[in-house]
């Protein structure tokens, strides 16, 4: 049976007994028949009077979820309160217990108290101002709070003064459930915060008041770009992201042309002087390496092969690569249209299974190496750390896509171990973290080692004057902090797009 709160207290010959939505809702499910209910639905939206539970009941399995939802959210809200009235002549409806759940504490008749938050629902953060009414008009009660859906460990009671309203925040409310396996993992939009009075002078009750915590588990694919110039280098950082059960799912797509690198020398300093036509530079000439290393023992003076120049040792800082596609029947550099190298390149399988290995690996490398290092944290958020209220997990998925064309931001990739660069990775290039760093540039990272593209201005988390050899940007492979900068922008604006809400998030240890 149902009536409105207000009129709880008053009705007599009945036993007042209230019943927790739990009950309620599993005899709604179990026994009420459309007609009935369409008849309280009626009787409550009027003066509230008695309607014949059990005759009810007798008529079958079918319900109406709308309907049952509105008298539930009534209960949830407190407007309405369900009483057992026993029918003469029929047997008493026990409904099922549940195993787990303790039988209901009897209250007290001659005491109410009804817990009002206004507004009755929010997101973590945002205030609630919570009001008592009913019989009992003074003292303090301890309130507790419980979620529904899933465990609220950090959640403490609260203690009111049931004659002054009081404003709390929301917080310590997970929307996150871990389990053993990935796809154990279960986020949740919405968690009911159960209330109930825990101490004097109100009784415990069994009729709980909840308010509805809202989460931000989801958004939409959005694309972030941006147009750098470190250090002198121009950048144009791209990559996708969006955000699936707390975790913001970045990914970059690494456009690729099938190529070749071209090693050239700097000869300056050698008798080998001036340009050729076709050739690298002023003082540079093609180059090759006869013996398997990557550093070339052979120039190209314009019309045939030479040793290097006696006494010539090539180093890191004089020999390069350039890029390579087949234009047709011309090799064409997109570095630059003068670039002629001295001989065709020997054409080669893309899909050879020991390439496709190798951009496997560089794909699962870039993945181990800026995956799950930090926690995307909403900065105002005052939840304990081990709540995962506005923390966000990071993914990041390196793609290729291959291309049949130069153009802006597009690698070129070829077999050998050559140099690679920016615009040239090299399948025989034996760093497996290669892509990975190029990767951090497409998500906004500068350069951290010497004379790269650097970011002078960044002096944070162990870097100096933008240098620092220990991360994935300057030789090394950790992820540090500033590196999940763009993320958190991204998680900002993916939020404020799907929830209305313009929260600043920041990197944080995972927890
Ligand atoms: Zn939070
Ligand atoms: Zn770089």
């Amino acid at each position: 049976m149902f009536v409105r709160a207000a009129e709880a207290s008053t009705i007599k010959g009945a036993a007042a007994e209230p019943i927790a939505p739990w009950d309620v809702e599993r005899w709604l499910k179990r026994a009420w028949t459309r007609e009935p209910l369409l008849d309280l639905h009626r009787e409550l939206a009027g003066a509230p009077r008695w309607v014949p539970f059990d005759a009810m009941r007798e008529a079958g399995e079918d319900r109406d979820d709308a309907i049952v939802q509105s008298i539930l959210r009534a209960l949830r809200s407190n407007e309405l309160v369900a009483l057992r009235l026993p029918t003469p002549g029929l047997a008493p409806f026990v409904p099922d217990q549940p195993p787990s759940k303790p039988p209901p504490p009897t209250p007290r008749k001659d005491e109410v108290l009804n817990v009002k938050f206004n507004p009755s629902t929010g997101y973590c953060g945002e205030k609630l101002t919570i009001t008592c009414d009913g019989t009992v008009t003074s003292g303090t009660v301890k309130l507790k709070f419980k979620g529904v859906e899933l465990e609220t460990p950090k959640l403490t009671t609260l203690d009111v003064d049931i004659a002054t309203p009081k404003s709390m925040e929301i917080k310590n409310v997970p929307f996150l459930q871990l389990g053993e396996k990935p796809e154990d993992r279960k986020a949740f939009e919405d968690v009911q915060v159960q209330v109930e009075s825990e101490s004097a002078p109100v009784p415990p009750s069994n009729l709980p008041t909840f308010y509805r915590a809202r989460g931000m588990p989801n958004a939409p694919v959005g694309t972030f770009t941006a147009t750098r110039n470190w250090n002198n280098f121009a950048m144009k950082p791209k990559f996708d992201q969006k955000i699936e059960k707390y975790i913001a799912k970045v990914v970059v797509t690494i456009s690729v042309l099938k190529g070749w690198a071209a090693t050239y020398v700097d000869l300056t300093g050698t008798p080998v002087t001036g340009a050729v036509t076709g050739g690298p530079g002023n003082n540079m000439r093609w180059a090759r390496s006869t013996t398997g290393a990557m550093a070339p023992d052979e120039y190209h003076d314009g019309t045939a092969w030479q040793p290097l120049p006696t006494g010539f040792v090539p180093g890191a800082g004089n020999f390069f690569s350039r890029s390579f596609y087949r234009s047709g029947t011309t090799f064409v550099s997109p570095e630059g249209a003068s670039f002629v190298y001295p001989e065709a390149f020997p054409d080669y399988n893309f899909d050879d299974p020991t390439y496709i290995a190798v951009r496997k690996r560089w794909i699962s490398v870039a993945k181990k190496i800026w995956s799950r290092k930090w926690h995307l944290h909403r900065k105002a958020c005052h939840s304990d750390k081990t709540v995962r209220c506005c923390r966000y997990d990071v993914d990041v998925e390196l793609r290729f896509k291959l291309v049949t064309a130069p153009g802006e931001g597009v690698v070129v990739l070829a077999p050998g171990n050559q140099r690679s660069h920016a615009g040239v990775f090299c399948m025989g290039d034996n760093r497996p973290s290669l892509a990975a760093h190029e990767a951090g540039h497409h998500m906004d990272c500068p350069d951290e080692y010497d004379k790269g593209a650097i970011d002078p201005s960044v002096n944070t988390d162990g870097a100096t004057n933008g240098l620092d050899s220990s991360t994935i940007m300057g030789g090394g492979n950790t992820v540090k902090k500033r590196h999940y900068h763009a993320f958190a922008a991204m998680v900002q604006r993916l939020l404020k797009t799907k929830y209305g809400r313009d929260d600043k998030y920041e990197a944080v240890a995972i927890t």
